[in-house]
């Protein structure tokens, strides 16, 4: 499942062959992806516009001149490829390896920039929905999702009002898309070996009684902000290094201190532990029992 920096490269690399520029003619070759596609789907898109490419949480959305906002997720498996007379890339590719097997090419964007966009997606958990601009703030998938982590609004006083009741574990925390807008699995585990903070501890505990931050919560906050962006940072490098699109495990996975590190000796300066592995919620966490209390 891609995280947010995986998004955010995705959609820094559509960016400049999508932004200004109009879809001259959109091949829609299955009816579907996770969901059926919006009607009229072709004929919506066919003469519009993009007038900005943003993301919330890990959705992209393109503003059309329409006034609708085509949203776009890339699902488990999902990847653009965009095609121009000078090569092809597939923006985001640092991180999963990609398909390359054009008979999952489910639907393709000609630009007038020139470039041809693919959408490629086997498994078919991605989705394209077309919402009016006016209906977005509101709509099921934009509702309930938190604050964006990169934003100015998050910060160690939202975070720890929205922990300060929760009995859950930092880890559950975290991974709640209400509490905070595209972290998954490998994003949270970094965040808090980063900030020192156990998977385990109580959630509640990085605000004060009455919920103010402690000083717990502004470690975390940096750390997530921290972690992000150097992920943001590592994926737009891997852009420019044409071998990266080799298939093998992307550039970042080699940036990672506790993730799929089990056993490994842990990074923190001066710190003896070894990256344990636990499972929590069904999912695997990475952490130093060590240096994380
Ligand atoms: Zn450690």
């Amino acid at each position: 499942m891609p995280e947010l920096p995986e998004v955010e490269t995705v959609r820094r690399g559509l960016q400049p062959v999508m932004e200004g520029a109009r879809f001259v003619r959109v091949e829609a070759r299955r009816p579907d992806l996770r969901r059926p596609l919006p009607k009229e789907f072709v004929k919506r898109l066919e003469g519009r516009s993009v007038t900005g490419l943003g993301r919330r949480a890990k959705y992209l959305l393109a503003d059309l001149s329409s006034g609708d906002v085509l949203l776009m997720h890339l699902g488990m498996s999902g990847s653009f490829r965009v095609s121009e007379e000078q090569g092809e890339k597939t923006p985001g590719d640092f991180h999963h390896p990609r398909s390359d097997d054009r008979t999952h090419d489910h639907i393709v964007f000609h630009m007038s920039s020139g470039a041809r966009i693919s959408f490629n997606d086997p498994r078919r958990f991605g989705l394209m929905l077309l919402v009016p601009r006016v209906e977005l703030p509101e709509h099921p998938l934009m509702k309930e999702i938190g604050p964006e982590p990169l934003g100015n609004a998050f910060d160690a006083a939202l975070l720890a009002g929205a922990c300060h009741r929760k009995k859950t574990s930092l880890k559950a925390a975290l991974s709640d898309q209400k509490v905070v807008a595209g972290l998954g699995n490998i994003y949270v585990c970094e965040a808090l070996h980063r900030a020192l903070l156990s998977p385990k501890r109580t959630a509640s505990t990085i605000a004060t009684r009455t919920g103010a931050p402690n000083e717990r919560a502004e470690r975390l906050v940096d750390a997530v902000k921290a972690v992000l962006g150097d992920a943001i940072k590592a994926g737009g490098s891997s852009l420019r290094d044409h071998r990266r699109t080799d298939g093998e495990l992307g550039y970042f996975q080699h940036h990672f201190r506790v993730y799929d590190r089990e056993g490994a000796k842990c990074v923190t300066p001066g710190c003896k532990g070894t990256v344990k592995r636990i499972v929590q919620g069904g999912r695997s966490t990475f952490f130093c029992p060590v240096c994380q209390k």
